[in-house]
């Protein structure tokens, strides 16, 4: 919960940030716009002050305020609602010269609606009138709508610059979004703790393999793998330990199989791994020397693992239907390892063949 909580809190910071340096470039241009038309009506010192504080300024203060928010991403919205506000009340003050009034309120609109799509748009629309209604009331009506070349030079800047700012703000949000939903899925289809394949997704990566087989019609094998004994290890190391053990003995199977073969985790200490294309002589024999390898790593002092394993394999045979079935023969076979003693292979499939791999 307060890991949800301090990546809420961290989304909202980069939010604020990244308007930050949107309202330094908006409102630095912005500034020259309303300039070019101030310059002419020849306005007084207040409107001037109040100008160059809002153009360059108020970015600094409008940060400072959102982060010291406790959600800094409610307090930057606050922010662009008296920046639309302010900007409703340019346009009165520039007496509604056209160019400048129509490009402010439409780079505000855009600012509002990528901040918080069109309910933000919508209350920034507000925003405008009410600034609008500031201005009539303080500066009175006057409408002088013609742009002259000085101030169409003066909303260049703005007009050529801020877009394509804006562009590059939202194509590098789309990047990093896009980069997070890759990140996310390769989460939702892993184990936690054994950065192994999760039971869904690497039941997902049987039934392809299963549909491929049968449609190209060559071999493959599966493995169940399950740790004996496991339960002792808790016992008497303790939960973590057997955390370790399990997270050693992941270690273990991804440097024992091919790339291509699909390790999974499939329960608490029981593991499978697909063999595409593997016969059931290549299955056994791959299959053997992990059990091997087990053994003798087991006895080692200080252990990673400290205990065997029994593996069950199955084939797929013409005769197996369905994934499910393949998984439940290969269930069946490792359930014969672990009734006949354990540290052993069980070959099944519908024409079992049963080997000890002990000696
Ligand atoms: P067997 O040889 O019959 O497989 O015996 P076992 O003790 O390995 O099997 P059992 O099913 O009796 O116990 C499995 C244990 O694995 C019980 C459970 O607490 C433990 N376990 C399951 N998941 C985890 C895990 O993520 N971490 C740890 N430390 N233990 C786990
Ligand atoms: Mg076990
Ligand atoms: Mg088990």
């Amino acid at each position: 919960m307060k890991l949800a909580t301090n990546s809420k809190a961290a989304q909202g910071t980069r939010f604020v940030e990244r308007i930050y340096r949107l309202r330094i470039a908006g409102l630095g241009l912005g500034f020259f716009c309303v300039a070019s038309v101030f310059a002419q009506q020849h306005r007084g010192f207040v409107l001037w002050a109040l100008l160059v504080f809002h153009g360059f300024f108020w970015p600094h203060v409008a940060r400072r305020a959102a982060l010291a928010c406790s959600v800094p991403s409610r307090g930057e919205r606050v922010n662009l609602m008296v920046d639309t506000l302010l900007g409703g009340f340019w346009v009165v003050a520039m007496q509604f010269n056209v160019l400048p009034s129509v490009l402010i309120l439409a780079m505000l609109s855009m600012d509002n609606i990528a901040a918080g799509g069109l309910r933000l748009f919508a209350r920034g629309a507000v925003a405008h009138v009410l600034g609008l209604l500031v201005g009539l009331v303080t500066l009175g009506f006057i409408f002088a709508p013609i742009s002259q070349m000085p101030v169409v030079l003066g909303c260049l800047p703005f007009l050529v610059v801020y877009p394509p700012a804006f562009g590059l703000t939202s194509y590098r949000l789309s990047l990093e979004l896009a980069q997070r939903t890759r990140e996310l899925e390769r989460l939702s289809r892993t184990d936690g703790l054994t950065r192994l394949w999760n039971r869904r997704h690497w039941e997902g990566l049987l039934a392809d393999e299963f549909e491929r087989c049968r449609a190209n019609r060559y071999a493959s094998c599966l493995l169940l793998i399950d740790l004996d004994h496991f339960k002792r290890i808790n016992d008497t190391m303790g939960h973590p330990a057997g955390d370790a053990v399990l997270q050693a003995f992941a270690d273990l199977l991804r440097r024992h199989f091919r790339a291509g073969d699909s390790i999974g985790r499939y329960g608490g200490e029981e593991f499978g791994v697909v063999l595409p294309g593997a016969t059931l002589r290549e299955a056994h024999a791959v299959a053997k020397a992990l059990v091997q390898r087990v053994r003798e790593k087991c006895k080692e002092a200080s252990a990673e693992c400290p205990c065997t394993i029994s593996v069950g394999i199955a084939q797929l045979t013409d005769d197996i239907s369905d994934y499910h079935t393949w998984l439940l023969e290969a269930d069946r076979s490792l359930y014969q390892a672990k009734t006949t003693g354990r540290d052993r292979i069980v070959v099944g499939g519908f024409a079992p063949v049963q080997e000890a791999a002990r000696g």
